[in-house]
């Protein structure tokens, strides 16, 4: 086992019925990398993703979250445990300001273990905490604002904040554009980018000029099995990937 491994996946296989879906997969993720997952539609990208979180359940295989396993564990203990999937488990309450929300996911963080003597103290430490991940996600100017009367790509910065409260070990996220203008698309890049540098990231993402300008690593997953992991240069390069997905004419 790589020793720098934060999330290691190892022989996972799905089934669903007669159809195998994930056929042994097995991946390391290193702290501190923007790791991308890539492959044609149907793949079974987000069944991935859903046996890491713990939506699903294994057939078969083992994942461990820093060392210890999490396969068998509901998906609020995985998301305990420091494995955080945006846009999927969302807590923002629509009637509350992007600063309100933030302060009960950073306060949500720190637990009920208030002692009345540091209770100030702890009041700044949140507040000040909370504007930073606002300040990251740069949504200053919407601090005060109701979260139901964002705009999609601010409710998705909120979305991204509020995952970055919980400080979590490994972010996944699945298809973080889908249905965005190009526009919007530009932002969450630059955005996700941005809270990428010192956190572990897992991605799913169809467009490839933010896949491979994202991404330390970028791992090729097709009918179920991974057919390549390498840097940016070498799945390019990768005769095998060429071949079976990005297509021998596509210029990449
Ligand atoms: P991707 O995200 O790579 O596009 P998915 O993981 O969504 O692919 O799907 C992979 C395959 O698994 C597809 O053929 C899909 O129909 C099938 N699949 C996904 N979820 C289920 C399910 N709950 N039951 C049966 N088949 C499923
Ligand atoms: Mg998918």
């Amino acid at each position: 086992m790589n020793p720098q491994a934060i999330l290691s996946l190892r022989g996972l296989r799905k089934s669903f019925g007669e159809a195998d879906i994930i056929r042994g997969v097995d991946l390391e993720l290193i702290a501190g990398e923007c790791h991308a997952l890539i492959g044609p539609n149907g793949a079974g990208k987000s069944t991935l993703f859903h046996l890491i979180s713990g939506r699903l359940p294994l057939t078969r295989g083992e994942i461990l979250l820093d060392g210890e396993p999490i396969h068998g564990l509901s998906p609020q203990q995985i998301n305990r445990r420091g494995l955080a999937r945006s846009f999927q488990i969302t807590n923002i309450f629509a009637g509350l300001s992007v600063f309100e929300n933030l302060r009960l996911a950073v306060m949500r963080r720190y637990g009920l273990q208030y002692t009345l003597w540091c209770f100030a103290h702890r009041v700044r430490a949140v507040r000040e905490e909370v504007m930073h991940l606002i300040e990251q996600v740069r949504l200053v100017p919407r601090a005060q604002a109701i979260a139901g009367e964002l705009s999609y790509s601010e409710q998705r910065s909120l979305e991204i904040a509020m995952t970055l409260a919980s400080d979590p070990k490994v972010i996944m996220l699945d298809e973080p554009m889908a249905g965005m203008s190009q526009e919007e698309s530009d932002y969450i890049a630059g955005l996700i980018r941005d809270i990428s540098r010192g956190r572990t990231l897992m991605i799913v993402e169809h467009d490839m000029d933010v896949v491979f300008s994202l991404s330390d690593r970028i791992s090729v997953l097709v009918y179920g099995e991974i057919i390549a992991t390498g840097t940016p240069d070498e799945i390019r390069n990768n005769a095998r990937v060429k071949e079976a997905y990005l297509g021998e004419e596509v210029a990449i």
